[in-house]
């Protein structure tokens, strides 16, 4: 019989969920999904573990010529005193098989350094170093220490390449060493768990955490309801759950006088009526708004190892805007902006908006906080512009809190992102119709393929980049629109 190894993903896939490891050893047939590359948080990973080996260079443990190679030449660097670091040591032990990020050679024995994007240690990353040490105590090296490397959110770039300091390594040896003794025992669980039939377990909060399951759409019934109770919005698991103990999958299988959260009452007297409820009182705010009205969004990268100098890892750096602008006369116009080139944008960027948005009408947006604090961090970095921006984010307005007070229908399950309120509210205009970039995390990964890519495709990515941005504003102002008229009918 073929043995079964265990890496450290499947093994960590396995304390999520052991029917996720069964499904990863023994895959079932899935509706293939079209492959839209690395995610960001994927190639933020890459950066990360680029910037590891930088700062600490050593020898590379190469993949290329296959799992046995990979260990024979880890354990000739291993008996290499002349060897001070390895990047990605692969050792094999008991059926588990880990490739370690950054092994480093002193007088007390080995550093295990497991190194991750994150800005802090998270407790599911302890488990993923426990699994190597376990594997490196059984091939018996003495290790010294076991070190979680992360992302020191407090860093900002000073430029000329110089990234000391970007990267905090944590000891976690003490909280490693005491999990230890159940790697051994949990590992032959799997292994049993492996060699017979799919284990029987129904979906629940361990498919969304620590990581969303890749196996939700084969694991979800058949017979889904319509309307599921985790459309109500923000309703803690324990109550979900004794809804659903109670018998009731469907919204509309819930009595009348059973939930007593207002905002839960609203979703389900909407969703039993099978219509929209409008609260015309939440509208009054809109009438009162003054002319002219610049609706305003964002487009944003985030990046783990920063670009530019003053930034900080993560800080969001916009690189687009769109902005419809709304006249009292019912004169519409659009200005945007977009550098898609890899360099800077925040100067222009700042520049266009003050240029284009003047000192009379207030500013609309959908989650305002987060455009002001884009605004904010431009005004902190250009002191010649700070009055004109930090005036603009005195003028701002958040259409979200308002179209959630006052709209709902059943078509938005439970949720008032723009996405799923326009629908609903403004029909004729749908991301659905949008050529490559729909959200605002295809947004994110044009501008990273853009910056490296040809002219043409990269005028090609911008082109989609600016309908994309154009749309969030344009809903924004068909959102109002529909809004004071049903405001005019109710
Ligand atoms: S979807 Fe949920 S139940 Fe199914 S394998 Fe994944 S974690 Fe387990």
């Amino acid at each position: 019989m073929k043995k079964t190894y265990l890496s450290k993903s499947r093994f960590t896939a396995g304390l999520q969920c052991p029917k996720r490891l069964y499904l990863t050893v023994h895959p079932p047939e899935m509706p293939e999904e079209e492959d839209g590359g690395d995610s960001l948080p994927i190639l933020n990973g890459y950066a990360v573990g680029d910037m590891a080996c930088k700062l600490y260079p050593g020898v590379m443990v190469e993949y290329d010529q296959g799992l046995s190679a990979a260990i024979k030449e880890t354990i000739r660097l291993v008996a290499d005193e002349q060897v001070q670091r390895i990047h990605e040591a692969t050792f094999s032990f008991d059926n588990v098989l880990v490739r370690v990020d950054l092994l480093e050679r002193t007088d007390a024995g080995w550093i295990l350094t497991e190194v991750k994007a994150a800005t802090s240690v998270k407790d599911y990353y302890l488990n993923d170093a426990a699994i190597q040490t376990w594997v490196l105590q059984g091939r018996g090296l003495k290790l010294a220490a076991v070190r979680l490397m992360h992302v020191n959110n407090q860093f900002v770039y000073q430029g000329d390449g110089q990234y000391d300091g970007l990267l905090h390594a944590e000891d976690i040896s003490e909280i490693v060493y005491a999990r230890l003794d159940s790697i051994g025992a949990q590992k032959d669980t799997f292994i049993e768990m492996l060699a017979g039939d799919m284990p029987d377990i129904e979906m629940g909060e361990q498919c969304y955490s620590p990581f969303e399951c890749e196996f939700c759409a084969f694991c979800q019934p058949d017979d889904l309801p319509e309307y599921p109770l985790n459309a109500l919005p923000r309703m803690h698991a324990p109550r979900r759950e004794a809804l659903q103990a109670s018998g009731y999958e469907d919204i509309r299988d819930i009595p009348d006088g059973v939930l007593q959260n207002p905002n839960h009452q609203r979703v389900w007297r909407a969703t039993c009526a099978g219509e929209e409820e409008v609260d015309a009182t939440e509208l009054a705010e809109l009438r009162k708004w003054g002319w002219p009205r610049f609706f305003l969004d964002f487009e944003t990268i985030g990046l783990a190892v920063p670009r530019w100098k003053g930034v900080r890892p993560y800080a969001q750096v916009p690189f687009q805007w769109s902005c419809h602008i709304h006249h009292e006369n019912g004169r519409m116009e659009h200005v945007e902006f977009l550098d898609v080139s890899g360099d800077d944008p925040r100067r222009a960027c700042a520049e266009g908006l003050v240029k284009h948005i003047g000192k009379d009408g207030i500013l609309i947006a959908y989650n305002a906080g987060f455009e002001k604090r884009v605004i904010r961090e431009l005004a902190a970095m250009y002191p010649d512009l700070t009055d004109a921006l930090l005036e603009m984010n005195e003028r701002f307005v958040d259409l979200l809190p308002i179209t959630r007070n006052a709209y709902y229908h059943p078509s938005q399950k439970g949720s008032w992102s723009i996405k799923a309120v326009l629908p609903a509210l403004v029909p004729e205009l749908n991301y659905a119709d949008l050529d490559g970039v729909q959200n605002g995390g295809d947004a994110q990964l044009a501008w990273m393929q853009a910056a490296s890519a040809d002219p043409q495709h990269r005028k090609e990515i911008a082109d989609h980049l600016l309908a994309y941005c154009k749309l969030d504003t344009l809903a924004m102002v068909k959102i109002v629109d529909a809004l004071l008229e049903r405001n005019e009918h109710v």
